[in-house]
């Protein structure tokens, strides 16, 4: 995509962004549409250029999110979870903890997506793998119901879809945005990238199954509340059951049915242990109600009354327990002391074993739910006790219910009651391990510090290897410079044609020995030369000159002399330390050696060349000039006698 046309693609679904969450705030007040909210309007300051507003906002979001996320690490204690509802709730009635506290991954997704911000897009110090963690986090909230089949989660760690599409949105206009600041350094990104990427998707893993196994946990354990609650429930039905049938049985000591004095004597000692008992009553054979106690008003105003007729719902447990067959028990009915409950009967017998009438024992169940429920604390969550339909007693708060509901069934006499707990999100949270979510930061940070390693590893080696590079081109370079300047030098100081050492070098060379004593100088010209080049043409020519040249050259550099073209087809050679007649000698070897190379003429005679030479011994001084004329003449002379020989010539003549 060509850059304008990518940044004008980003700036617009920065804006789309922008109006979906300034809407969504509307909409759901709360931390994470504020958060989403704040980036937005960070992500168009950036894209307009205006960094330091950009940064403030990110770095506002990051503080927003920052105590939410601190309470999901540390201990309940240190940041009680229930207090982000009772704050939430100052503002917003309907206020969960989620209000205030954002989901888990989403805290993470948008500290993630606001820090890749603040990098200011730069790759070094890790904002692609912030922005890609913050994409994996996104897709993880997607799937959030996938990942608990069957099982209702109790942490709240997903946010709603119109968050989750919003803030893939902003993530892509993000990092569309970013991508040419990242695009250059693409050779140290892709391996940093990937592996990086591969230990962030290994602890969003372990979290996932940490945080799962937490929750199973916290699932079982949360269940002893409401079976401790049925133990306790069925040893009191147990022990005032057998107090009951102990009460009944002290009447078979007699004969006669039991005074009122008699009946409130004993009944006073089991109501007191019973106080849910609210009605011990002595029912005749008629099914009339004798004796009360306690001797309530509610409970006289019963007296004399024929439960047959006031009460015909007991009558099936009555009648059996009148006639002395068996204990019977009423359903769940309204008492006539207006609440409900449950009336057990038992057979009242005499001494030989008759049935005199029958005790009723009316036990009223909210009394007995508060002597139960007396030891709990509400914050824990609701208990309630119901029978088939009907709601018998509710303890406990019933705001803001936890998912979990767990039911146990208690027998009553023969009634199966069930006590039901459903504990409060907030009470669950609060025992929630912290561990899971400790591992999801650790191993976050993990991958983000092993990021920064790799990349500047990658870069460093990158850095190392270009610089090995030129540093052997910069090798190369001087070989070449330094192979090009001695061809210079070289060049310089020698004649290009022969290969021989030049005029000037020649003259350098005469004056390091111009102090030599003897010292002969000797001046070559080569005979009728104009002839091999008019006959036999010019690079003939050059080639006779060249062997010449090498053969000179050869032969003066054995005798410790030094042989240079002198100009045209002239040579010249300096020989320290032989004196006129050695160097004429020499000069003659010249002569000879050159006749028989067997260069000719293009008349088939030889080529010859013809020399002067000139000595300086002690204490002759040195004047290169006068050398050079009088050598001149000499050569002149050889060529006035006939050329191909040598004439001396002597520098005082
Ligand atoms: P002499 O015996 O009197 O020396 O006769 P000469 O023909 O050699 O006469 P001279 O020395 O005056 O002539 C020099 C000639 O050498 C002239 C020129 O054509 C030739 N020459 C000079 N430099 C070069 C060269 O580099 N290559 C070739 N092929 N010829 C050269
Ligand atoms: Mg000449
Ligand atoms: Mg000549």
């Amino acid at each position: 995509m060509p850059q304008t046309l990518r940044s004008r693609f980003a700036l617009t679904l920065a804006i789309v962004v922008m109006l979906g969450a300034t809407t969504l705030l509307w909409v759901t007040p709360g931390m994470t549409t504020l958060a989403l909210w704040l980036l937005a309007l960070a992500n168009l300051a950036a894209m307009r250029g205006i960094w330091p507003l950009a940064c403030l906002l990110a770095f506002g979001v990051l503080g927003m999110l920052a105590p939410g996320m601190l309470s999901y690490l540390l201990p309940e204690a240190w940041l009680p979870t229930a207090s982000w509802q009772r704050l939430a709730e100052h503002f917003l009635p309907d206020a969960t903890t989620e209000t205030l506290r954002a989901p888990l991954l989403t805290t993470v997704a948008l500290q993630l997506t606001a820090l890749s911000l603040i990098l200011q897009l730069r790759a070094r110090l890790g904002a692609p793998l912030l922005s890609a963690s913050a994409a994996l986090l996104l897709g993880l909230q997607g799937i959030e119901p996938a990942l608990y089949p069957g099982f209702s989660p109790l942490l709240d760690y997903a946010t709603s879809w119109p968050v989750l599409i919003l803030h893939a949105a902003l993530l892509t206009a993000q990092v569309v945005h970013a991508l040419p600041y990242w695009r250059g350094k693409r050779r140290y990104l892709a391996v940093t990238l990937w592996s990086t990427l591969a230990v962030v998707g290994f602890s969003l893993l372990l979290w996932q199954q940490l945080h799962l196994h937490a929750e199973r946990a916290l699932y079982q354990r949360a269940e002893t509340r409401v079976q401790t609650l049925a133990t306790q429930l069925s040893r009191e039905i147990t022990a005032h059951l057998d107090a009951m049938r102990r009460f009944a049985r002290t009447w078979e000591l007699q004969s006669t049915p039991p005074s009122y004095a008699q009946w409130v004597q004993q009944a006073e000692g089991y109501q007191k242990d019973f106080d849910y008992l609210i009605n011990m009553a002595f029912i005749t054979s008629d099914s009339g109600i004798r004796q009360v106690y306690p001797a309530t008003p509610l409970n006289l105003s019963t007296l004399g009354l024929r439960l047959f007729d006031a009460q015909p719902a007991g009558r099936r447990a009555l009648e059996p327990a009148l006639n002395g067959e068996r204990e019977g028990s009423t359903d769940i009915i309204q008492l006539l002391q207006g609440e409900r409950g449950m009336i057990h009967y038992l057979p009242v017998k005499n001494e030989q074993q008759a049935p005199i009438g029958a005790a009723a024992m009316v036990i009223s169940f909210p009394q007995l739910a508060d002597t139960l429920f007396k030891q709990l604390t509400d914050a824990e969550g609701i208990i309630q006790w119901h029978s088939d339909e009907q709601i018998l007693a509710v303890y406990g708060d019933t705001r803001h219910p936890g998912p979990w509901i767990y039911h146990h069934q208690v027998m009553l006499g023969d009634k199966a009651l069930t006590l039901s707990d459903r504990p409060r999100r907030n009470y669950l949270l609060s025992q929630l391990p912290r561990l899971p979510t400790l591992s999801l930061v650790l191993g976050l940070t993990f991958a983000y510090l092993v990021y920064l390693v790799i990349y500047s590893f990658k870069r460093l080696g990158y850095q190392h290897r270009a610089m090995l590079q030129s540093n052997t081109s910069l090798q190369q370079e001087i070989r070449t410079r330094s192979q090009l300047q001695r061809e210079i030098e070289w060049l310089a100081s020698h004649d290009e044609l022969t290969g021989i050492p030049n005029r000037r070098h020649f003259l350098d060379h005469v004056s390091a020995h111009r102090s030599k004593r003897p010292l002969s100088l000797a001046l070559f010209d080569i005979d009728h030369f104009k002839r091999v080049n008019d006959q036999l043409g010019h690079l003939v020519g050059d080639d006779y000159l060249a062997h010449i040249a090498l053969l000179g050259e050869a032969l003066m550099e054995q005798h410790g002399g030094i042989f240079a073209r002198y100009g045209g087809e002239e040579f010249v050679a300096l020989l320290p330390g032989l004196n006129m007649d050695a160097a004429r000698k020499l000069a003659d070897t010249l002569r000879l050696q050159v006749i028989d190379t067997c260069l000719t003429h293009a008349d088939g005679k030889p080529i010859t060349l013809s020399a002067g030479v000139v000595s300086v011994t002690d204490p002759q001084p040195f004047d290169m000039t006068r050398l050079m004329q009088t050598a001149d003449k000499a050569l002149y002379r050889a060529k006035r006698e006939g050329r191909n020989q040598i004439a001396t010539g002597g520098i005082d003549d």
